[in-house]
């Protein structure tokens, strides 16, 4: 079932995902050469409590993963990609970060997932990250009233294609509101005009992630942690959207550096 929201739930919504983009730019400040995966699981911990959040990855627990996620962040380094268990791992020049995280306010969810380089960037790795980017912006593009959930899919898949990334379908985005994840599933590969009719008051994250040359995943004894196949680099890029007559809004949309993540 497709719970349309209201205006009024979208801002809520809204609110909740100015949380999530404001912790994201933080931790993309924090990661440097140096720093341990566990000090950017403790500060977004940190920021939580104070903010009075509730952590949709904490006791997460589907049918992957051994026994329910114990962190508040998904950190993903190199060749791992979704649902990487922060650890004692301080980061090193060159590594490519990604950074996913899922929280409720009030009891609307925002989620939303950001790549960095730390350090030096490697080409091959800069021009990954922004294909994500890119398909991103061509998927939310595409979220429009009228249009369907292909659409939405096809526009991700003809970035990645185009830059010759492959594609797994596996892990792809996904409806939320009140939890975090809802109906629909957005795969990242799809059929333009085909599927589920776009409406106003839909709310998606949408997720491309790339690895540079397999469409093969791996996972960690963990249960958790994903990987490339073949080991190549990954990254991962995500927004939670609202579909309005209007046209797409991107609720986690980052704020101006010095704004105030605390007021609504
Ligand atoms: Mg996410």
């Amino acid at each position: 079932m497709i719970e349309l929201k209201s205006p009024a739930e979208i801002e809520r919504m809204r609110t909740t995902g100015r949380f999530v983009a404001q912790v994201l730019t933080e931790l993309a400040e924090l990661a440097d050469v140096g720093v341990n995966l566990l000090d950017l699981e403790h500060h977004v911990r940190d920021r939580i409590r104070e903010r009075g959040a509730q952590s949709c990855y904490w006791d997460y627990a589907p049918s992957f993963g051994n026994g329910p996620f114990r962190n508040v962040t998904c950190l993903s380094v190199n060749d791992a990609v979704l649902h990487g268990l922060p650890h004692d791992y301080a980061l090193r020049d060159g590594d490519v970060l990604s950074m996913d995280l899922a929280v409720g306010i009030d009891g609307w969810v925002a989620d939303a997932a950001r790549t960095v380089i730390v350090g030096t960037p490697a080409d091959d790795d800069l021009r990954l990250l922004r294909a994500t980017e890119e398909a991103l912006a061509a998927g939310i593009e595409a979220a429009r009233p009228g249009n369907r959930l292909g659409d939405i899919s096809a526009a991700i898949e003809a970035v990645a294609t185009g830059h010759g990334y492959p594609i797994n379908t596996d892990f792809g985005g996904h409806g939320l509101g009140r939890t975090m994840h809802e109906d629909p599933h957005v795969p990242n590969k799809g059929r333009a005009g085909r599927g589920l009719q776009l409406r106003a008051g839909m709310t998606l994250a949408l997720e491309p992630w790339l690895a540079r040359t397999t469409d093969r995943i791996v996972f960690d004894p963990d249960g958790w942690t994903i990987r490339s196949a073949d080991g190549s680099r990954t990254a991962h890029s995500e927004h939670t959207i609202a579909i309005t007559e209007d046209g797409p809004q991107v609720l986690t949309r980052r704020l101006p550096r010095h704004a105030d993540s605390t007021s609504a």
